[in-house]
């Protein structure tokens, strides 16, 4: 896991031009003290922390231009659709979606995954289909497939991994067949850190012309996104995780499958037409966003990805690469740790067990040291059930996490594994 001596010079290099002190201080929650101590925050997979230009963006929206969007004639409803509207724009870039109606604002990865399962895969499959997941998905990459197939007779199947937390992909190829109507899969595992290899996975896939929908939530934050290098069909991601604000995210669908798909709810704003006997529904994507939407949060998911974008995403990667290894290497030095998630290719999220202590006793003491980790089961049981564990701890880093945060969290552990034991 440590980097080679020229990886490390050429990361170093580049971690450079990434002015951490001045990303730290974009964030300013990073300066409160929690139990007396300074916060050192190392949740961000559950949800990250926001910088300023987020929080400027969603403040400035409620103090200048509220009002409802689209169909006003006065200028606040015009304005408020216009920032709704171009943050659709910044998230139609960010993603690299073909069109502006391939982006459909949602409550967040969870929302668009459910959407994916009742407009698109609930009306193609019955008995004798199958959707096909992995063992490493979030609950809300699993539970709407279930859903499915209660509904329809599908059968849910699932890809098996290996106990470093990587993917079998020689069992992936042998679950590809005909029947399957839909690889539903998560481009990294918010449990063990995984990137999964997403555009090779797309590719087979597509030999049997499967649709491919890829949970992005742990993606975005992390590494550019480009739905048409990795070939899918429907991307999903939200606006917590990437620095946006809680309860706004984006499906990013293939405009000619949206288009076919039936509205997932009704309501205002996703009709062209009513009367009692016919309505005639919003063209894309109108179409999937009944009612008032989460027009702030939108505008503040649009000033995450441009956050994202400024900072660079070379520089986010740099960093967090040498602060993964860093972390892994302190970390594993503890007595009695064993690293939950050990993939070749991993992003900053690390899981951890220590023997003989359960890991919400190690979070409860390390918090009194105002260190914030997350640990249970972290809406991936599956992962649990795979390792014989009830739960990890979780240490989740972001871009404004230092090696210092790690130098924090190291004693800490120590110091509670000593308490415990
Ligand atoms: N998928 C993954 C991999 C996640 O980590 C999460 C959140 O933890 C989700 C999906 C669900 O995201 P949300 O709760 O924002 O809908």
């Amino acid at each position: 896991m440590m980097l080679n001596v020229a990886d490390k010079t050429d990361t170093q290099v580049r971690a450079k031009r990434f002015d951490i002190e001045k990303i730290r201080a974009d964030f300013p929650i990073l300066s409160r003290r929690v139990h007396g101590k300074p916060l050192v925050y190392l949740d961000s997979a559950a949800s990250a922390q926001r910088p300023t230009a987020v929080l400027d963006a969603v403040d400035r929206f409620y103090r200048t231009h509220n009002a409802n969007i689209h169909r006003g004639v006065h200028l606040l409803s015009q304005e408020a659709t216009e920032a709704y509207e171009g943050a659709r724009d910044t998230l139609t870039r960010f993603v690299g979606a073909a069109s502006r109606r391939e982006v459909i604002f949602t409550r967040g990865t969870t929302e668009s995954v459910n959407l994916v399962a009742q407009s698109f895969v609930r009306p193609r499959v019955g008995p004798g289909d199958e959707i096909l997941i992995t063992h490493m998905e979030h609950h809300s990459n699993i539970v709407p497939w279930q859903i499915v197939c209660e509904q329809t007779g599908a059968s849910l199947k699932v890809v098996p991994m290996t106990a470093a937390g990587e993917l079998d992909l020689k069992a992936y190829r042998q679950l590809l067949n005909d029947s399957v109507k839909l690889l539903a899969v998560g481009h990294i595992s918010n449990a063990l850190g995984t990137i999964n290899p997403v555009a090779e996975m797309t590719a087979l896939a597509k030999q049997y012309d499967i649709p491919v929908l890829i949970d992005g939530a742990q993606a975005a934050p992390h590494m550019p996104i480009d739905v048409n290098a990795i070939g899918c069909d429907f991307y999903c991601l939200s606006g917590h995780k990437m620095y946006g604000p809680t309860g706004i995210g984006i499906l990013w669908g293939k405009e000619s499958l949206l288009d076919a798909m039936p509205p997932y709810q009704g309501g205002g704003e996703m009709i062209q037409y009513v009367s009692f006997e016919e309505t005639l529904y919003n063209e894309l994507p109108g179409k999937f966003e009944a009612g008032t939407p989460n027009i702030a949060g939108a505008v503040g998911l649009g000033a995450a990805a441009d956050y994202l974008t400024a900072v660079g995403h070379d520089g986010i990667i740099a960093h967090e690469n040498e602060l993964l290894a860093y972390a892994t290497e302190s970390l594993t030095a503890i007595a009695g740790l064993r690293l939950v998630g050990t993939a070749a290719h991993k992003a900053s999220v690390i899981s951890f067990a220590i023997d003989g202590i359960h890991p919400h006793d190690l979070g409860t003491i390390i918090d009194h040291d105002g260190i914030a980790i997350r640990t249970g089961h972290h809406c991936a049981m599956p992962v649990m059930q795979f390792f014989g564990l009830p739960a990890t701890a979780r240490a989740s880093l972001g871009l404004y996490n230092t090696r210092e945060d790690i130098d924090r969290l190291v004693p800490a552990l120590e110091k509670a594994r000593k308490m415990l034991l």
